[in-house]
């Protein structure tokens, strides 16, 4: 998801005409091309179109907390306490691009890939979570969102615009203070928790980007990506990461990204040909190098901290002694799990590492962790379905080792998607047929796979240049070529960058505050549920559940002190 060239520019001038006229509640003609008869009908704008950009973080906030009133009156009538619940950790994974399409495929992939049995009775993880809901991921401006806008809606409470990081819909590329959001992770670590992101992408892409970065845009990764009229008012997203609250207090940062850091490996090795406008990435100018900036830093104020580049450097760790852990693998994305490069660590190992390096047991006041498997979008954009599918099962894998190595009384999980994509499940295959298969008969014509994209690169893949009528399409791929991860599925149209899917996603919730996750919500509600469930953020104060919380551990604390000062005499009588 980077090729936003394909889309109209956000300082287009037409659009911000659009949005003036919006404003003023004037009505506006829409002329017709072809002149007929409806090229003089006259609409007055009244809808949200006009006045979106008039929904800013003030508004959402109280759709969030609006849902979340609903929700706990809903349990109070069911005379159900578990909406009380505290969360001490929470852990957001996100599948980007997972829509329930992407789910479904890529549970029966995964039976199937384990020679479980015909695939489609495969569970995921969070399958077995005990509650759903649906998400709701339009952006302020877009039917179909990107990954910016939703990031920061489920990371910040408010719904912002396409391409914004961390900023609502009142952003200006000439003030960094205006419309400016505070995320989960400043929440957390306000209330002295540990924090941490874990990524397949760029460390500095929209998802992971959204929860420590304030930018106009989300292209701005690199400082030679932030346009001159931009460059006075804000830096870059690698340098806010290293330098500004919430990033430089973050104690996990895993994930690709070298290069905008400043820090690329030239020898990197590339054995597989992965294309699109996602494997592009940017460089910086002012030669910073900013692993190095934050070792330095760490160095200043006494914090253990440990920089790692290798699979092999971030297993030799003693995780436990560390407090802050940098770990970048690639200089760009981490390759695709499905032909992975040597050296580089599965997702599944980053977040074990990144648990390890926040668990601080008993002592500690928890802590907030995102996990992204970042590439499932990107396998899907170029139509890599296998690709893609491979990266669910990755992430399936990364969900389950949490499980394993948290505490379910104390911990919320939370595994959801940012949008879906165009990619449908097309009838009729027989149960348990490959589901990167044919869905009918070898024969029948004409041929088509049960995995099909609406639209993307796939289409000139498929189109078989010297056609007739009759053949269009190339059917005669042989099965090594099917099989290889570059394989492209058919598209119906061409389009260099498949499209997100605008339907809405799935939540999946395990543990304290699960049960604030059902129905149908708006995303940024998202992070009410982490608000309310972690006492952390704008939902701390909803009712005074979290302070029943403080109470309840200091009487605890109280009953320890007093069962300790009890003991002193008894202590002493041994001593003697
Ligand atoms: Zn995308």
């Amino acid at each position: 998801m980077i090729n936003l060239d394909a889309y109209p520019s956000r300082s287009d001038p037409s659009r911000a005409k659009c949005y003036l006229i919006g404003s003023m509640q004037t009505t506006i003609v829409f002329v017709n091309y072809s002149q007929n008869i409806y090229s003089h009908s006259i609409l007055k704008r009244t809808s949200l179109n006009s006045n979106h950009i008039f929904l800013d973080s003030k508004f959402w906030f109280n759709v969030g907390l609006k849902q979340l009133e609903k929700i706990v009156n809903v349990a109070k009538n069911n005379d159900d306490n578990s909406y009380k619940k505290k969360a001490k950790n929470i852990i957001i994974f996100v599948g980007d691009g997972m829509g329930v399409t992407t789910i479904t495929a890529g549970r029966i992939y995964k039976g199937q890939y384990l020679k479980h049995g015909p695939g489609e009775e495969e569970r995921l993880s969070f399958d077995e979570f005990p509650y759903t809901a649906l998400v709701k991921t339009y952006n302020v401006d877009k039917q179909v969102p990107d990954s910016a806008g939703t990031a920061t809606a489920m990371f910040c409470g408010s719904k912002a615009h396409y391409g914004a990081i961390g900023m609502d819909s009142t952003r200006s590329p000439n003030n960094s203070t205006q419309g400016r959001l505070t995320s989960i992770m400043d929440w957390a670590q306000k209330e002295n928790k540990r924090t941490g992101i874990v990524t397949t992408t760029r460390i500095t892409h929209a998802t992971p980007a959204a929860t420590y970065a304030r930018i106009y845009h989300r292209d701005w990764e690199c400082d030679s990506k932030v346009p001159e009229q931009s460059k006075d008012h804000y830096i870059d997203i690698a340098r806010q990461l290293v330098e500004t609250s919430p990033g430089n207090k973050f104690n996990v940062v895993l994930g690709g990204g070298l290069q905008p850091l400043g820090a690329t490996n030239p020898r990197e090795t590339r054995t597989t040909l992965w294309e699109g406008g996602t494997e592009k990435v940017c460089s910086r100018n002012d030669s910073l190098n900013l692993p190095e900036m934050w070792l330095k830093m760490g160095k200043e104020i006494n914090d253990e901290r440990a920089f790692v580049s290798t699979q092999k450097e971030l297993k030799q760790l003693d995780l436990k002694k560390i407090n802050s852990l940098m770990g970048l693998f690639r200089n760009n994305h981490m390759t695709y799990a499905i032909a992975k490069e040597e050296g580089e660590p599965s997702l599944k190992e980053m977040t074990e590492a990144a648990i390890d390096v926040l668990e601080r047991g008993n002592k500690s006041k928890g802590y907030v962790l995102l996990v992204e498997g970042g590439r499932i979008d990107q396998g899907h954009h170029q139509n890599y379905a296998r690709a893609a599918l491979h990266e669910v099962y990755e992430f399936d894998m990364a969900i389950q080792a949490a499980l394993e190595r948290t505490n379910k009384n104390e911990t919320l999980i939370l595994v959801t998607a940012d949008h879906s994509h165009a990619v449908t499940l097309n009838g009729y295959p027989a149960r348990g047929n490959d589901i990167l298969g044919f869905a009918n008969k070898p024969g029948q014509d004409p041929i088509y796979e049960t995995l099909t994209y609406a639209n993307g690169p796939g289409f000139k893949d498929h189109l078989n240049l010297n056609a007739t009528t009759e053949n269009i399409w190339i059917t005669n791929f042989t099965d090594k070529q099917r099989q290889s991860s570059t394989y492209r599925h058919l598209a119906t149209l061409p389009l260099p960058d498949e499209t997100h899917g605008g339907e809405d996603v799935a939540l999946f919730a395990h543990g304290p505050g699960s049960s604030l996750v059902r129905g149908v919500f708006e995303q940024n509600y998202i992070a009410f549920v982490m608000s309310y469930a972690g006492c952390m953020g704008p939902a701390k104060d909803f009712d005074n559940s979290c302070q029943h919380r403080s109470s309840a551990e200091s009487l605890s604390m109280s009953l320890l002190l007093f069962a300790a000062i009890s003991f002193v005499p008894y202590i002493h009588i041994f001593d003697n």
